[in-house]
């Protein structure tokens, strides 16, 4: 049984570590680095089964008592511990001192420290975990320890890996976690073995939603096209939140591409720009329900592969609308997201964008008569 079948698009990064465990060669000392979202700390899991696997049936048989305990929302094995960023605070007080043994939801933990992008991996739970690892491991052949979020490791935690990064026991495999390869400290990226991981194929995330997860087809094509190619936020969007602020946005758009009036522009810009933390997502919204205008102004009707698969005649009614200035509206529009992310007039730059989507207006009729 392959240990990394339910892992989506990451043949290459699943393949060389298969090929590895299958030839005993496993490097004790290894890095998983790719955008947040595609499966890294899924796949550290799939890896750890394979490695503790106590069946006959091969590795990660997923039924024996090693396999059951090692689980992403509870996990409860003693041979495996995973090291998040945290507040210190928290740990002075002791929360969450002896995870591995109480059954940490490592998906919680996960999207809490992405939240709070303050919280670093503390020297002395770095201490505890290569603590952890001299010690022989409790009931199995290996221990793994996985420290996730590695880049954000300050120097001083990042020394104390070193050692046992380079000579591990003979029975430990020491897994890091990043998104970001190259914030890691070079004394690290140099003592491990790299596997990247990367972006999943939009039909690749559909069909993983329709056959492994049941969701209905359109509503697996929405998620997967909404996702950037990150299979967690294909699963974790509020779909019911979502649809609701893009219905608000796409009648923004048909207002402005139906009514050609530059004042609805720019009153509809201002209460975009009051929209404080939610004004990057609400031009997201526009630039990606934007984008499927377009490419159904450039197919025959039907035919289009549109994101917002849900919409799709109210977008083709755009495109017939839009015609001509959709290339113009979509530059428009990532240059006014460019403006706010760099802390630009943010509102002087969605009125500019806006104002891009309200047809010219028509030619003057010659007056008859006099
Ligand atoms: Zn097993």
């Amino acid at each position: 049984m392959n240990p990394f079948a339910g892992i989506v698009g990451q043949d290459r990064a699943t393949g060389a570590l298969l090929r590895a465990l299958e030839t005993g060669r496993l490097s004790p000392s290894l890095i998983f680095h790719g955008p947040p979202g595609v499966g890294k700390l899924t796949a550290a899991l799939a890896l750890c089964r394979a490695l503790l696997c106590r069946s006959e049936a091969g590795p990660a048989c997923g039924a024996c008592p090693s396999c059951l305990r090692i689980d992403e929302r509870a996990l409860r094995h003693p041979d495996v511990r995973v090291a998040f960023p945290e507040k210190l605070s928290d740990f002075e007080k002791g929360a969450q001192a002896t995870e591995g043994a109480l059954g940490v939801d490592l998906q919680e933990r996960q999207e809490e420290v992405i939240v709070n992008p303050a919280w670093t991996l503390l020297i002395d739970r770095i201490r505890q975990g290569i603590s952890f690892l001299q010690r022989h491991p409790s009931e199995s052949p290996r221990s793994v320890w996985i420290v996730d979020q590695a880049h954000r490791l300050p120097a001083e935690a990042g020394n104390a890996l070193l050692k046992t990064l380079e000579e591990p026991p003979p029975y430990a495999v020491l897994l890091l976690i990043t998104t970001s390869y190259h914030a890691l400290l070079p004394t690290l990226r140099s003592r491990a073995r790299a596997i990247p991981f990367q972006l999943v194929a939009r039909a690749d995330i559909a069909a993983y939603l329709q056959n492994r997860k049941g969701v209905q087809g359109e509503e697996a094509a929405l998620r997967a096209g909404l996702s950037g190619g990150r299979i967690g936020a294909a699963i974790g969007l509020d779909l019911a939140a979502y649809r609701e602020r893009r219905e608000q946005i796409l009648r923004v758009l048909d207002t402005l591409v139906r009514r050609g009036d530059p004042g609805i522009a720019v009153a509809r810009a201002e209460e975009i720009a009051r929209g404080g933390e939610a004004v990057d997502g609400d031009l997201e919204i526009l630039l990606s329900l934007l984008r499927d205008v377009m490419i159904g102004g450039a197919v025959p009707p039907g035919r289009a592969p549109f994101i917002h698969v849900d919409l799709a005649e109210r977008l083709e009614s755009l495109s017939r609308l839009l015609a001509a200035r959709g290339p113009d509206a979509v530059r428009d529009l990532e240059g006014a997201l460019d403006i706010i992310r760099k802390k630009g007039n943010r509102q002087l730059a969605i009125e500019h964008a806006l104002i891009g989507l309200v047809p010219p207006p028509a030619p003057a009729l010659p007056r008859g008569g006099a």
